[in-house]
């Protein structure tokens, strides 16, 4: 069950209003922060941005290493709490935290090559063009604390030493960490091995802390001290907990990874070239993770009388049932498989009822563009688990049709013969007005950590569709830029000073260089 937006206060409402959601787990198992505590945070957290700012880029990449390590040598402590929590198995949490500090690795490799700043020098010019101009120098700097979200249905690599933490602690800024409720005792553990680990690293005091409680997540993101938000989740949360960020007396950015349907077009050529291994592909990948990925494909346009329906049917029905992460996500689940089946125009191909309680099969059914069309309220709201909505598409038009009445998703994946490049080039633009990742034969599950990656898109994939919240520019959502004109060379950051000490590209004069100005 995802929690309605109503329950949530609007900013000008009193905190305590809401009541709490349905928990997914026991309330009891790990205390809630006091509000005396989060006080002691917040104070900790303003307190450290300074300290945390002023370090140089090496050092935050050495607290980046340090609690990189830390979790991997706890490894064999971390998983099977992360096991018994979210229910996912052994093989895929130990991949989950591999990503996990690899991910911090390689923001510490970010910070020391030291683009991420985007250091620009314009020298003082009498002869520019527009009239003489001022020595100016311009650089990104931290926010302030942000509030992270951590996310369900990743425990590791979307949540307490997640993407969204590395980003800001990579940025220099301290991080108030909200635990989901869905993996409590793990997220304590693993905050204990962070916090830990920054500290005996020389992270100053408050760089991290991990808060506990819906109620306090609210109160930390409306606290002036507070610079940013992040998130990963539902629609309805990530919505209410934007209008909070901007509705408070100091708005200020919110980062929120929210429902993506992830359409993927086959061709008539790649349906006759190749549909089976196509079938088994979308068979694997809408059911990856329990279909639990914010990058699931929820709907797959194919041709109509090719039999790919069937193909869709027999390989999906090869998979086996599974667990889901918890009841919150089982309830919203079986609103969904309701949504989609009881919607007129739908036919079920796969039927995969509850086995028990946790427990799905996965289900498929099958419409018309025609019927998407007439029926989009019900069928394209995305249906968080293993379902998926097979449309059959009579020509290009329909096809163009359907691409067009998207809202934003992360991703948007096309199959198809490279000899139909002319017919599929219109529905690629269509689609990049409408995703943040564009795929050709490939599968939208499996986002890897790299320079080029984007995980976003326009609303309501995110919030902010020009960040990521994957790859390594998702540290730019937690920096902001500043110029200074005219500073003699000792109040200049040692960045921007004449003397490249860093040795870091720098866009002088136009130009990038990593010499001295
Ligand atoms: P969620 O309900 O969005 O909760 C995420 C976080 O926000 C949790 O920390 C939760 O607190 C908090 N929260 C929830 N509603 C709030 C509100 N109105 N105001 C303030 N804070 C609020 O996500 P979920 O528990 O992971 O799953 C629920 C549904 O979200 C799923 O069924 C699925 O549809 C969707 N989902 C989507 C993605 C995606 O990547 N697209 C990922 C995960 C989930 P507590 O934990 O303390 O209750």
């Amino acid at each position: 069950m995802t929690v309605p937006a109503s329950a949530v206060p609007t900013p000008t409402e009193p905190t305590s209003a809401p009541p709490p959601p349905t928990r997914v787990a026991n309330p009891t198992s790990v205390p809630h922060t006091e509000p005396a505590e989060l006080e002691a945070i917040l104070a900790a957290a303003a307190a450290a941005a300074g300290p945390l700012a002023a370090l140089a880029p090496a050092a935050r990449a050495r607290l980046l290493r340090a609690v990189a390590d830390a979790l991997d040598a706890a490894a064999d402590e971390l998983v099977p709490l992360a096991m018994e929590e979210s229910h996912l198995l052994e093989a895929r949490l130990r991949g989950e935290l591999v990503r996990t500090t690899f991910q911090l690795r390689l923001f510490g490799e970010v910070l020391e090559e030291g683009s991420y700043l985007e250091a620009t020098i314009d020298p003082a010019d009498p002869d520019w063009g527009m009239g003489p101009r001022p020595d100016l120098r311009r650089m990104l700097v931290p926010l302030g604390p942000v509030v992270v979200y951590a996310a369900s249905n990743f425990p590791f690599a979307f949540s307490v030493a997640g993407g969204d933490t590395a980003s800001a602690l990579a940025a220099g800024c301290p991080v108030i960490l909200k635990a989901h409720s869905g993996h409590p005792a793990l997220s304590q553990r693993t905050g204990e091995i962070v916090a830990q680990a920054l500290a005996c690293a020389g992270a100053p005091d408050g760089a991290f802390a991990v808060v506990v409680g819906y109620e306090r997540g609210i109160e930390a993101l409306q606290d002036q001290r507070v610079k940013a938000g992040s998130f990963t989740g539902s629609i309805p949360a990530g919505r209410a907990l934007f209008d909070i960020a901007s509705g408070r007396p100091e708005p200020i950015p919110f980062y929120g990874e929210l429902g993506s349907l992830n359409p993927v077009f086959v061709t008539p050529g790649a349906a006759k070239a190749r549909g089976e291994e196509i079938a088994t592909g979308f068979a694997g990948s809408f059911t990856l993770g329990v279909g639990q990925f914010c990058t699931k494909p929820g709907l797959l346009f194919v041709p109509a009388g090719h039999g790919l329906d069937e193909q869709i049917a027999v390989a999906a029905r090869e998979v086996g049932a599974a667990e889901l992460l918890n009841k919150r996500i089982a309830e919203g689940y079986a609103e969904g498989i309701t949504r989609l089946t009881g919607a007129p125009g739908i036919s079920v191909l796969v039927e995969g009822a509850a086995v028990d309680g946790l427990v799905v099969a996965p289900t498929v059914v099958k419409t018309t563009v025609p019927a998407l069309l007439e029926h989009a309220d019900a069928l394209l709201e995305e249906c968080f688990g293993p379902a998926s909505l097979v449309v059959e598409y009579e020509d290009v038009e329909q096809l163009a049709d359907a691409a067009a009445a998207f809202s934003g998703n992360l991703t948007a994946t096309v199959h198809a013969e490279e000899s139909e490049a002319d017919q599929v080039a219109p529905l690629l633009s269509l689609l990049r007005d409408r995703a943040g990742r564009l795929l050709w034969n490939g599968w939208p599950t499996g986002v890897s950590v790299t320079y080029a990656m984007q995980h976003g898109g326009p609303w309501p994939a995110t919030t902010s569709s020009i960040h990521t919240s994957v790859g390594t520019t998702a540290i730019r959502r937690f920096l902001r830029p500043v110029s200074y004109q005219g500073m003699p060379e000792a109040l200049l950051p040692e960045v921007l000073r004449d003397k490249n000490v860093l040795g870091i590209p720098r866009r002088v004069n136009g130009t990038l260089t990593t010499d001295d100005v």
